[in-house]
């Protein structure tokens, strides 16, 4: 404790020592201060971060400014905020004695005196981020430039060619402009962007050159005072060298900033909201499989679209959120039931849920659409599909939703999204309904040109943020954060996780398209002596982080959630794919299914989740014991499969026979011996992947019809 205190009491004596530089008023200009100790000084009340109001408080760079120079000389400053032509008519006119915000000019020489600059501002290029290449200026040929009216540069801007110039009164209608595409691109200081871009949240706009023109350098702020108050300026110019940059650096670091704390917004908070948010952590429960809404990563780590709205609102009100686990959305639905987690990141409003739950607005509203395959005509409504199967996820919300509203319809139940479009491709359903979103995703993945979306439906997925209904200020904090998010941040997080974008022609086609997103990012830039190369590297950055994302959901879209190993849907792959290559001896395999004998019992007796360790601990072994060339993936609940290349049946009924022991004799943790039953077959000419796995799951119900922890062969 003593240490710590004695060490800050150092750093305070260094920093000091680093800050202040030395500063020596005259006589002379003791006695002005003490005579005249009040100046007047002219300044603008729109000129974000330099002097702008804050409710009606003007606050500000400048204001902070002077408050240093107040108390290191003692002189008062009386302001006058006002628009800047006013107060630059006041100055000429002797009304006041000081200007803030002022550049250097010669043509201001004959009236004005100029203190050294305290900041200089420079001056940029904002572009759309649907603008394409940027060149240089002459990218800025032929297109609307919006700029604010009188800046200094304007006469030379007029000069390059093929510009046209908008003009604007204010900055935010600058801005407002550029972001809803009235104009193409606008050139403003970057302050006052910077400090736009941030209040309103925008990020679709992109920050692609600084101005640089031969006779335009940086804004370049200033202390203007009146020619004959010598004495004024020499004291002023004093306390302004006696500031060391380090104390700028803290000045512009509190109120210019950087891009990067972008893109939290300002949310007000009550007192009673302020303090559960500083004081409690808030723990919440997702879907783990349901991308590209939510799920988990191979790392466990919460990615989708909810995750990145958990990081904006992280970044809005500095909260503490923590992702409490689950295995299934149902677990996730329990949890919540049991006050083991606040909230439940993304839920869609029902009566049900209603009774122990509250919604905010939803924040994300997903079309849900129909999936038919490529040959059939588009669908208006979904009553033109009376007479087919339409198939939706068991348990969904919205099965009970379409039930109720459309009793005519065929509605089928499917397991999850595979079966859904599996069923579809093969012609047991018609239909499948699901968001615009997972389809979307899937698609990527898989049914490309043998699916299509065939038409839309009116019912739409409103998704919101569920909250424990005794928890009710969590509900409001919550609702104020969803309620500001601006639809472009939607749009962004949409596109970031669906990647693909449906259109409807006159055709009555969707035609589909995968929009990679190209660097569409706000570059942050905090010293700006390095600002396109960081750009630069920024935008690398960004690109190999999308990348990075891809091969997530890549990795995720193949691999089991509880066991990491395949899935049914690489299993049926891998089996495909060893069933086209041409049959000969060589490309003969063996495949054995495996069921666990009486795993319904350790869930009975030890608890779902003891159950699930029991699957971890068999993988383990399946892994231990099997080559590198074999296949091994979960098939379903307590089922494996095991490709064998390349080996002879003989070989391979050795290795499943030696397998079957190692399970037979494995100590299960808490739960202790447990066996296994084992089907196998070899492939045959003409064999289809369902009649393979047939065969082994024949041979399988066989050995447990034989009394279990046995291998039978067909
Ligand atoms: P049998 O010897 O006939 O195979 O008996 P069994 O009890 O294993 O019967 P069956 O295969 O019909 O039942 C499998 C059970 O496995 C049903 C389900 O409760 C459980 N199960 C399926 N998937 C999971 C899972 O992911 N985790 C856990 N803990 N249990 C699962
Ligand atoms: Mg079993
Ligand atoms: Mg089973």
């Amino acid at each position: 404790m003593k240490m710590k205190f004695i060490l800050s009491l150092l750093f305070l004596l260094f920093s000091s020592i680093s800050i202040a530089k030395p500063f020596a008023l005259t006589e002379q200009e003791k006695t002005f201060i003490k005579n005249t100790p009040v100046v007047t000084v002219g300044m603008m009340p729109d000129f974000t971060p330099f002097s702008y109001y804050v409710g009606d408080e003007v606050v500000g760079f400048e204001h902070d400014l002077l408050d240093v120079i107040s108390k290191k000389t003692g002189l008062r400053f009386e302001k006058r905020i006002d628009k800047w032509t006013s107060i630059y008519n006041a100055f000429k006119n002797k009304e006041i004695d000081i200007i803030t915000s002022i550049s250097y000019k010669k043509y201001r020489e004959p009236f004005t005196i100029f203190s050294d600059a305290y900041y200089n501002i420079p001056i940029m290029i904002f572009v759309k981020d649907n603008f394409g290449e940027y060149n240089g200026l002459k990218s800025l040929s032929g297109k609307k430039v919006g700029v604010l009216k009188d800046v200094f540069y304007i006469k030379e801007l007029e000069n390059v060619k093929g510009i046209n110039l908008a003009f604007y009164d204010n900055y935010d209608d600058l801005t407002k402009d550029l972001v809803f595409g009235k104009i193409d691109a606008l050139i403003q200081n970057l302050t006052n962007i910077n400090y736009l871009i941030k209040k309103n949240l925008y990020n679709n706009i992109t920050l692609v050159s600084e101005l640089s023109l031969p006779n335009t350098d940086r804004e370049d702020l200033r202390f203007g005072i009146q020619k004959e108050k010598t004495l004024l300026k020499s004291i002023i110019q004093k306390v302004i060298s006696s500031i060391s940059d380090k104390e700028i650096k803290m000045l512009s670091d509190k109120w210019v900033g950087s891009i990067k704390e972008y893109p939290g917004g300002h949310i007000n908070l009550s007192n009673t909201e302020m303090a559960y948010i500083n004081t409690k952590s808030i723990r919440y429960c997702i879907n783990p499989s349901g991308l590209p809404f939510e799920g988990l990563n191979e790392k466990g780590e919460h990615v989708g679209m909810s995750s990145d709205y958990y990081r904006l609102f992280e970044q809005m009100f500095s909260a503490d959120f923590q992702l409490v686990k689950t295995n299934s959305w149902n677990q996730s639905i329990e949890y919540i039931q049991q006050k083991r987690c606040d909230m439940l990141a993304l839920g869609m409003e029902t009566p049900e849920r209603k009774k122990y739950l509250n919604f905010t607005s939803h924040y994300l509203d997903v079309p849900l659409v129909l999936a038919t395959k490529v040959n059939v005509p588009f669908i208006n409504h979904i009553l033109d599909l009376e007479n087919e199967k339409i198939g939706i996820i068991r348990g969904d919300a919205f099965v009970k939703i379409l039930r109720e509203k459309y009793p005519s319809l065929n509605i089928v139940e499917v397991d999850d999204i595979y079966d859904g479009l599996d069923k579809v491709k093969n012609g047991n359903i018609f239909a499948y309904v699901d968001t615009l979103a997972s389809i979307g995703y899937e698609f990527q993945n898989k049914y490309f040109g043998e699916l299509k979306i065939a038409g839309k439906i009116s019912e739409k997925l409103q998704l919101s943020i569920a909250v424990r209904n005794d928890d009710k200020e969590l509900l409001n904090i919550l609702q104020k954060a969803v309620d500001s998010i601006t639809s472009e941040r939607h749009r962004k997080i949409l596109t970031k996780w669906v990647p693909i974008k449906y259109e409807e022609n006159i055709n009555y086609n969707f035609i589909w398209k995968v929009v990679f997103f190209s660097g569409i990012f706000i570059v942050f830039m905090t010293y700006w002596n390095r600002k396109i190369i960081k750009a630069n590297e920024l935008l690398k950055e960004a690109k190999k982080s999308i990348e990075e994302k891809n091969k997530e959901l890549n990795q995720l879209a193949i691999t089991d959630n509880l066991t990491k190993l395949f899935n049914r849907r690489k299993l049926e792959e891998i089996i495909k794919n060893e069933i086209d290559k041409n049959y000969n001896e060589k490309n003969r395999f063996c495949l054995s299914i495996l069921d666990i004998d009486h795993f319904k019992e350790v869930n009975d007796k030890f608890g779902h989740q003891q159950g699930d360790s029991v699957l971890v601990e068999i993988t383990k072994v399946l892994k231990e014991n099997l080559r590198a060339t074999d296949y091994v993936g979960r098939y379903g609940g307590e089922e494996f499969i095991i490709i064998f290349l390349g080996s002879s049946l003989e070989d391979t009924q050795k290795k499943v026979e030696d397998l079957r022991l190692k399970i037979a004799h494995y100590n299960f943790e808490k739960v202790g011996n447990k066996t296994a039953s084992f089907g196998l077959t070899l492939s045959k000419e003409g064999d289809t992947m369902e009649s393979v796995i047939k065969r082994a799951d024949n041979a399988l119900y066989k050995a447990k019809e034989n009394g279990r922890n046995r291998l039978v062969i067909i």
